[in-house]
């Protein structure tokens, strides 16, 4: 298959075997293609799938516009369960550029839709998400507690799921030992170390079973943290350069990176200070090479430690500085990616706008395109049909069957004007209209052709069926009482009916019905000619 949904099953399976480079090209052709089509579905799957995979590759800040543009389509297509998968995406994306509050503020709204669909799914996406956003805050027991839902949620689901939260934890203990150990607090460090030795063993377990090189570095890379927290350094050594190998292999830059940090803890726990120096300073260039300022700035921080517990202080404090310094940076950073995000936001909220505005206008335009067709064919007095709607059916009703025409025309109905005013005339003419449209039957066509005619055009087999019933209708008008005009007043109508002949031809029949009508007045009016 080469449509979108061909390319994007590629690039999915690209994703899963740790192929990310191939797999966000195939992703972003299909978005290509799909926005050409005008799939908007696949195109925000498509989007979905290419900013997963920028996030692998560092390509943070082009991750958040795909998923913001796939949140974009996916509003337009309503879809809110794939809306909160994708804010799930973006903060991480956001929680990477350190951009904490807005990728909080994505999972906040991730979380609202997940309650409201009650999709378990989307919520552990979500709490694990959360989980990690405050682990990078450097709120590590809360993070803990935001994981830890996510692993009460994950029984059942897939083992991408379940090797994302167990791994998380085991980054995020990393962090919290330390922390506890810092803080007096060996037995929480204890308990903190133990559980999550439990949870990186069966993350590295998953990535191995699902074959995922990614999966495997990083979990292998804080196995062998965790390791080197409990003492077992041969074994952590070992654990953190088999990662940095597979890294290294598979252009895993920030796994690589973390690697080396990883490397150099492990000789400051063995005691080497110098190893341990020179570890950093070559994670630090890297950092700085591949502008992974948050790392840089975690290993200057270690820097500093480092030089002051070997007594150099001139150098602690030249890190230190430093790191004062990349953070401000950071900010600086941060604000201009904030900058950059709102133009972005902007735009896409002036396209929504104006799709809206055109989606809005077209439907006015269809509703007065159809009440200026209605209002064209309909007579405005009556609210009858009028005489060009009645010539535009007649053919229609003559094809359709036998047809009779019947040409009504109110008697003396100048003098009703005369007497009573214009507008009491008009009053009548609604009237009987209304009246001429209840006697008749659904099947029937009644229209005003002008002034005070009617036209009633009754589809029937028989002469006497037709005749019977304009007489009907010539009786219902004669026998209307008008309190408001006159108590003593009767209207009547004069009737001249033909038949349609078989041959459709109406000019002739006209004729004819125009010709009974002429006899029914002479012959007195308030009757029917036939
Ligand atoms: P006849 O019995 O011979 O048909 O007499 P008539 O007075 O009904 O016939 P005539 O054709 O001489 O007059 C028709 C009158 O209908 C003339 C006009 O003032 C009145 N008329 C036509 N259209 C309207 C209308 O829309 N409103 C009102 N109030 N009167 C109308
Ligand atoms: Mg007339
Ligand atoms: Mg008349």
């Amino acid at each position: 298959m080469n449509g979108p949904t061909g390319l994007l099953e590629r690039a999915e399976q690209a994703r899963l075997a740790g192929d990310y480079r191939d797999g966000c090209a195939l992703a972003r052709q299909a978005a290509e293609l799909a926005a050409a089509t005008g799939d908007d579905a696949s195109q925000a799957r498509a989007l979905r799938s290419q900013a997963t995979q920028l996030l692998r590759l560092g390509g943070q800040e082009e991750s958040v516009t795909a998923c913001r543009d796939a949140v974009a389509l996916l509003e337009t297509l309503g879809d809110d369960a794939a809306i909160c998968d994708v804010l799930t995406v973006e903060a991480m994306a956001l929680n990477e550029l350190g951009l904490h509050e807005e990728a909080l503020a994505a999972l906040t709204r991730g979380r609202d839709i997940a309650h409201r669909l009650g999709d378990q799914d989307l919520l552990y996406w979500v709490h694990n998400r959360t989980g990690v956003v405050h682990s990078s805050m450097g709120d590590y027991a809360l993070s803990t507690t935001y994981l830890l839902n996510a692993l009460r949620m994950v029984a059942g689901m897939d083992a991408e799921a379940q090797f994302c939260v167990l791994n998380n934890l085991a980054d995020n203990a990393i962090h919290q030992v330390a922390r506890q150990r810092a803080a007096g607090d060996p037995a929480g460090a204890e308990d903190t170390l133990r559980a999550a030795l439990g949870h990186v063993g069966e993350a590295l377990e998953l990535a191995r079973t699902a074959g995922n090189p990614f999966r495997v570095a990083i979990s292998l890379d804080n196995f062998g943290m965790l390791r080197a927290l409990d003492g077992d350094l041969p074994a952590a050594t070992r654990m953190i350069a088999e990662a940095r190998r597979i890294a290294v292999a598979h252009g895993y830059d920030s796994i690589e990176l973390g690697t080396l940090q990883h490397a150099a803890r492990v000789q400051l726990l063995r005691g080497a200070g110098p190893e341990a120096i020179d570890l950093f300073q070559q994670s630090l260039a890297q950092a700085v090479a591949t502008g992974e300022t948050p790392m840089a700035m975690i290993i200057h921080q270690d820097l500093s430690e480092t030089y002051e517990s070997i007594g150099e202080y001139a150098a602690a404090l030249k890190h230190y500085r430093l790191f004062h310094d990349l953070e401000r940076t950071a900010h600086s950073d941060a604000a201009a990616v904030r900058a950059r995000m709102a133009v972005h936001q902007f735009e896409l909220d002036n396209a929504r706008l104006e799709a809206e505005l055109a989606r809005i206008r077209s439907a006015e335009l269809e509703l007065a395109t159809l009440s200026w067709q209605r209002q064209a064919g309909e007579d405005v007095l009556t609210g009858l049909p009028n005489r060009r709607h009645a010539e535009q059916r007649l053919p229609e009703m003559a094809a359709a069957g036998p047809l009779w025409l019947a040409f009504a025309d109110i008697d003396h109905f100048k003098t009703v004007n005369d007497r009573y005013g214009h507008h009491s005339g008009d009053a009548v003419l609604s009237r009987i209209a209304g009246e001429l449209l209840a006697g008749a039957q659904d099947t029937d066509l009644v229209a005003r052709m002008g002034g005070e005619e009617f036209l009633i055009a009754l589809p029937s087999a028989h002469a006497a069926d037709a005749e019977a019933r304009c007489e009907m209708l010539r009786t219902r008008i004669a026998a209307l009482t008008w309190p408001d005009l006159d108590p003593a007043l009767t209207i009547t109508l004069s009737i001249g009916l033909a038949e349609v002949a078989p041959t459709g031809d109406l000019t002739e029949a006209n004729l004819r019905a125009d010709r009974n009508l002429y006899r029914a007045k002479r012959a007195g009016r308030n009757r029917v000619a036939s």
